[in-house]
C-alpha cells in the first residue's frame, strides 16, 4: 500500500453498497443487472483505495464529506428540537436568517431577541 490512497469514509459507503447490491441480485429478478451493480461498487471502491492519485481521492473524500455532514445535520437538527420541544423555541432571524434558540418563555407574550449572528434584535409572539 506504499504510496496509495488507501481506505476512507467513502471507499467503505462503496463496499457496504456493494455488499447491499449482491445481496438484492440473489432475490430481486434482474439478478444480472444487480449484481453487475454490485460489481461496479465493489471495483470503484478498490480503484479508489489504490489510486495513486491521493490529491484527487482526498478532493472526492473532501465533496462527499461535505454532502454526508448536510444530510446528517438536518437529521440532527431534527433531533435536537424534538429533543428541546418542552425547555426550548427556536425562531429564525428575519435579517439573516439564522436560527436562533432560545428558552422557552410562557405563551401569548411578545418576546425580543437579539440575534447572535447579526446583532440586530427581532420580535416574536410566543
Ligand atoms: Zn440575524
Amino acid at each position: 500500500m506504499q504510496g496509495r490512497y488507501g481506505y476512507d469514509e467513502l471507499c467503505l459507503l462503496l463496499s457496504v453498497m456493494a455488499v447491499v447490491f449482491f445481496a438484492l441480485s440473489l432475490f430481486v429478478p434482474p439478478h444480472w443487472l444487480f449484481y453487475l451493480i454490485a460489481f461496479v461498487f465493489l471495483a470503484l471502491s478498490w480503484f479508489r483505495s489504490l489510486s495513486k492519485n491521493i490529491a484527487r481521492r482526498q478532493k472526492e473524500r473532501y465533496s462527499f464529506l461535505k454532502i454526508k455532514n448536510k444530510i446528517f445535520g438536518f437529521f440532527r437538527r431534527i433531533k435536537n428540537r424534538f429533543r428541546d420541544r418542552k425547555t426550548h423555541k427556536y425562531y429564525k432571524c428575519p435579517h439573516c436568517k439564522v436560527t436562533v434558540r432560545v428558552k422557552k418563555p410562557p405563551k401569548g407574550r411578545v418576546i425580543s431577541i437579539t440575534c447572535p449572528k447579526c446583532a440586530r434584535p427581532f420580535d416574536k409572539k410566543t
